[in-house]
């Protein structure tokens, strides 16, 4: 069976209008990290553990892609 690849471009598009990418400007570096968040540059680099905490807070239905964003799962 030939696989359609039309058909699995259209599955991804509809993939991706389901889920919304989520805008991480409010991440901020937590001071009392110990795991790699930047709190000695302005870089203000957060790792990820961090990251995720502050992101489920915010929209506990957030999802990692395999893509490495953080999406509103529906
Ligand atoms: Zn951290």
């Amino acid at each position: 069976m030939e696989i359609d690849i039309d058909n699995e471009l259209e599955k991804n598009y509809e993939k991706l209008q389901e889920e919304k990418l989520i805008d991480l400007n409010f991440v901020k570096p937590n001071k009392d990290c110990t795991q790699g968040c930047d709190n000695i540059t302005d870089n203000n680099y957060v790792c990820f553990e961090c990251e995720e905490i502050q992101v489920r807070e915010k929209y506990p239905n957030a999802k990692y892609t395999d893509d490495c964003e953080w999406v509103l799962d529906k």
